[in-house]
């Protein structure tokens, strides 16, 4: 971890961002969980749900993501497909509606990297 790069600074060593994706999930991924801070859900859209992952292969110098970006190895927790479904579910349930054929869409939105996942629930 000594040469982790962390927040830029004039001294800051260029780096090879693939090597830091490398480095980065080693530390936020472990089996299928992966580390998230925070959710939210509102019901906008019909409802929708978010989930605050740490750690990035980027040091973007617009970048609005708090420490966890930089120091991924002290924030979140593990979330497995099952935990991270319950906690979307229970977020989501007072603000999605209803619909016929029972099938929710969950987005999954990592605020540190460009991935977005899709999940499709049924109920
Ligand atoms: S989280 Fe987004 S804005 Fe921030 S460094 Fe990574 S890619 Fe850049």
């Amino acid at each position: 971890m000594g040469t982790y790069p962390r927040y830029i600074t004039p001294s800051l060593e260029p780096f090879d961002p693939i090597e830091l994706a490398r480095e980065t999930e080693e530390i936020v991924c472990k089996g299928d969980a992966r580390k998230y801070t925070d959710f939210y859900a509102t019901g906008v859209y019909g409802g929708i749900a978010t989930g605050y992952t740490c750690g990035c292969c980027l040091r973007c110098v617009f970048c609005w993501v708090d420490w966890s970006r930089d120091f991924p190895e002290h924030y979140g927790q593990f979330y497995g497909s099952r935990r991270l479904t319950t906690e979307f579910t229970n977020r989501l349930a007072p603000n999605v509606m209803i619909n016929t054929d029972k099938t929710r869409s969950v987005s999954l939105m990592r605020t540190s990297s460009m991935l977005i996942a899709v999940q499709w629930i049924d109920l």
